[in-house]
């Protein structure tokens, strides 16, 4: 008892001290910010701080918040360590960035009372413009507490933050009693849980955390758990897919220097502002669920996994208790022929954006791996992929088609589809079922069309015909039933993935113990020797599929003599043994040659190519084998000067023997030079499509005669932005080009047609406009300073403009049209 008077006592006398102080406080440097970090769970690295005050008195000591918020608050004195608190924390983040050093946001702490107090939004603003950081270095935190004690005022102060453009975080979220139509009726950005869940650490609130981070998840809210101190607790949050951890785990709060120097002996990186959005957007996808849920970082080269649930492993028949370090090891650090197929695949998925599939064999399973790309961003993407160990499906098991010579099939056939005649249906089972006829992972559709796409987009038009014979379903049964093998096969051309066409065997079976229900159909590469023999017999494409058959020959002969002399096509054919029969007008004039030079020799024979051998090959590959040549990188020499040049080249077919080849070439160099004459024939910006420096000084001399002769005069205005470089540096030159290109687009918008825009130097944009007029001038000016002021972020990443507009009119003094463009950059200085 006795001592408990005592503390209150103390409680009291400490209360009055710090009510009577706080000035001399903060004027001597007694208060300080120490910071706690808070961890992205999905990667490890730091992603932010948050700010913390402490009062270390000469007198008294060192003082946590509790003793001394209260007082202050009590005081109506609070506002006056939260204004203190956010210009320390923007001068130390703007030390950090000056000194080349990467920061992380802060979220700042702030009481109801400061808002009754003064203007926090300006106090934040002041401090921003101050010591000139981005605005998304700063977020707020606003307690469930502070809204229930005034709803209307607290309502006003998120909204004005938040349009602002600053993030509004919910702190200790689920430690009062509205927490959920908190959410429903306010926007925050963040939702922090309260650490009491992790005091308790029971199954209830297990679940509670668990639905609560969902919820969030579902209605666009990043999660953060507060109050981390275990590594048990660690695994729990990030397994419920908790976007950021915050605790004595990974450090108390401490003083800035000791934060960073904690950091890095720690081994924790810091995350780069470039980065932020990527992961926050990858968060978003790591969850609770009992689907398989894997994320998967792609670099371009090599995988790693950010996040994989338990059912995930169950399907790929993995210990849970398996680090995520040790499964990278086991799937993507191998030299399996599978990686490569996955590699494939993940190209492919990277390319179209949507939900792709890929069938494959591991360990003797059947896995279905469906992918998608979340986001990219420098050349890295973060993938979300659920697998399924379709042997295991006990639907499949029934029907007992599955047996081990099918788990096997991916080692010899490159695709396989399952067909059901009865359910109409036709389902990839193995492979990149390129020859499913569509690159989508649908796999059910109305058969006969199924057949007839994938004939029409995957067989030689040659051998379409003959094919939709071979897969008549209607008599397939019976045919098989015929077959010695218990199956058919037949030989077709299939496109491939390059493009070109290869012999392929296709084999169509019945699945054991489905009772003709279900069949399979494979595809797999012929014999080398095979496909050598086939490839002499018939031509892929006939004349007949391009043109009206009844052509008139001789109108045919007119049109093949205009392409020979009026095309600008370089192209040339050659006998068996490849010696020059004939080329066009375009490639004689390219070799400054004429028909008798080069007639009955070979290429080694004229001696133009810097290396001989590749197209000699690639020649007798056309020849002997019927391979098709595309786009084949090369060099020749013409009069001393070696052109980079791109050949093409197929075999010429006569009654299904190959008698010659016929190619063309573009020349890489002449084609660049001539798409950059129409580019400078224009004389556009490639970043924005404006007009570009160049332009702009044709242009102004229009101006400027207009002005000499008929007394119009013309202002030029230049606009930049101040945190264009800083943008550069944090987002790399793509983005900040995406972004010129926007605000490119936004000042010629709100300048609404008063005349021409420019691009000029760094982020410089100029508008040269008759409108003089001093009022007018302002509105136009205003105009364009408003629309650039709502440019808040890019691709989902916070970005801060720094606009500043300096103009001159021609008439004013001292002004000439060769000093007006430095005229007005004086006006920057
Ligand atoms: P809060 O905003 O909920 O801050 C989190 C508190 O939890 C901090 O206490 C922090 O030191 C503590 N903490 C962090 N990790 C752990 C952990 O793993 N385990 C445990 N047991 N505790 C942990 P602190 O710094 O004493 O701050 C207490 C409260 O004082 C804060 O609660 C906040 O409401 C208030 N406060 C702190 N600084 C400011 C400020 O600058 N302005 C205002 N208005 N309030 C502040
Ligand atoms: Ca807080
Ligand atoms: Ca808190």
């Amino acid at each position: 008892m006795a001592s408990g008077d005592h503390n209150q006592q103390d409680t009291r006398k400490i209360a009055e001290y710090v009510i009577k102080n706080i000035d001399t406080a903060l004027e001597n440097g007694w208060i300080k910010v120490y910071y706690q970090p808070v961890i992205r769970s999905l990667t490890g690295q730091l992603c932010g701080a948050e700010s913390l005050a402490r009062w270390v008195d000469p007198e008294l000591g060192f003082l946590s918040p509790d003793k001394f918020i209260g007082a202050l608050e009590a005081s109506r004195q609070i506002h006056k360590l939260d204004c203190f608190i956010v210009n320390k924390v923007c001068s130390d983040i703007s030390e950090r960035i000056n000194n080349g050093l990467d920061a992380v946001p802060v979220s700042v702490n702030f009481s109801r009372l400061d808002f009754e107090a003064t203007d926090m939004l300006k106090v934040l603003e002041d401090a921003i413009t101050k010591y000139d950081i981005p605005k998304d270095y700063i977020h707020v935190e606003i307690t469930e507490s502070m809204i229930v004690s005034d709803a209307d005022l607290m309502r006003r102060v998120i909204d004005s933050f938040r349009d602002a453009g600053y993030e509004v975080w919910m702190d200790d979220f689920g430690s009062g009693y509205s927490s959920l139509t908190l959410l429903k009726d306010y926007y925050f950005d963040t939702l922090k849980m309260d650490m009491d869940f992790l005091k308790s650490f029971t199954d209830r609130s297990k679940s509670i955390m668990t639905s609560a981070i969902s919820m969030a998840k579902d209605i666009n809210i990043m999660t953060l758990a507060e109050g981390v101190e275990t590594a048990e607790q660690v695994e729990f949050l990030k397994c419920i897919g908790c976007g950021m951890l915050q605790g004595y785990f990974y450090g108390q709060p401490m003083p800035v220097d000791k934060f960073f120097a904690h950091i890095e002996e720690f081994g924790i990186t810091i995350e780069p502002r470039q980065w932020r959005h990527y992961y926050q957007e990858a968060g978003f996808v790591a969850r609770y669920t009992n689907e398989p849920l894997e994320i998967i970082e792609d670099d371009g080269e090599n995988f790693r996994t950010l996040f994989m649930n338990d059912e995930y492993k169950r399907q790929i028949q993995l210990k849970t208790s398996i680090s995520l370090e040790e499964l990278d090891n086991l799937i993507y650090k191998t030299k399996s022929p599978l990686l490569k197929k996955y590699r494939e695949f993940a190209n492919k998925l990277e390319a179209t954006k949507n939900l792709e599939t890929f069938y494959y064999t591991y360990n003797g399973n059947i896995l279905c791996l469906q992918a998608k790309e979340i986001v990219e961003h420098g050349g890295r993407h973060i993938i979300k992929a659920s697998n399924r160990n379709i042997s295991m499906d006990i639907n499949l098991r029934k029907q007992n088609n599955v047996d081990n010579k099918l788990k096997e099939l991916n080692h010899i056939f490159e695709s396989v589809l399952v067909i059901n005649p009865s359910r109409n249906t036709i389902a990839p089972l193995l492979g990149n079922f390129a020859y499913s006829g569509r690159d989508s992972d649908e796999t059910i559709g109305v058969l006969s069309e199924n057949i007839k796409r994938m004939a029409d987009n995957i067989v030689a038009a040659t051998d379409r015909e003959k094919f939709l014979e071979f897969a008549d379903f209607e008599t397939l049964g019976e045919r098989i039933g015929h077959s010695e093998k218990g199956f058919i096969e037949n030989i077709f051309r299939l496109r491939q993935r390059d493009g070109n066409y290869a012999w392929r065997e296709v084999a169509i079976m019945m699945i054991p113990g489905t009772h003709g229900k279900e069949f399979m159909i494979s595809t797999k590469a012929t014999a080398d020797d095979a496909q050598k023999v086939l490839a002499r017999n018939t031509a892929v494409f006939d004349i007949s599929h391009y043109s009206n058959a009844n052509l008139d020959p001789s109108l045919f002969t007119k049109m093949w003599e205009n392409i020979l002399s009026d095309a600008s096509v370089k192209f040339f054919w050659k006998d068996r043994n490849r010696r020059f029969l004939g080329a066009s007008k375009a490639f004689l004039e390219f070799f400054e040659l004429t028909i008798d030079d080069i007639t009955g020799k070979t290429d080694e024979e004229m001696n133009w190519h810097i290396n001989n051998a590749d197209f000699h090959n690639d020649e007798i590959d056309v020849l002997n084998e019927g391979a098709y040549i595309k786009n084949a990188p090369g060099q020749c020499i013409v009069n001393g000067v070696v052109h980079n040049i791109m050949t093409n080249k197929s075999p010429i077919y006569v009654n299904g023997q190959i008698v010659g080849l016929m190619g063309y070439f573009i020349d890489i160099d002449q084609e660049l030079e001539r798409l950059d004459e129409l580019y400078q024939a224009r004389r556009l910006d490639s970043v924005t499509g404006l007009m570009n420096l160049a332009a702009l000084a044709e242009v102004s001399k229009s101006y400027s005669q207009n002005y000499l002769s008929n007394g119009v005069d013309f202002t030029l205005l230049i606009i930049r932005n101040d945190t264009h470089q800083r943008i550069i540096k944090d987002f790399g030159e793509d983005f900040a080009n995406r972004l010129l290109k926007k605000i490119g687009d936004t000042i010629v918008e709100s300048s609404e047609g008063s005349g021409a825009v420019a691009k000029c130097l760094s982020s410089d944009f100029a508008l040269l406009t008759n409108i003089c007029d001093p009022s007018e001038l302002d509105i136009l000016k205003n105009n364009i300073q408003t629309e650039l002021g709502k440019i808040k972020e890019l691709d989902g990443n916070n970005i801060t403009l720094k606009i500043r507009i300096a103009s001159k009119l021609r008439s004013d003094e001292g002004i000439t049209d060769e000093n007006m463009y430095s005229a007005v950059l004086q006006e920057f200085m």
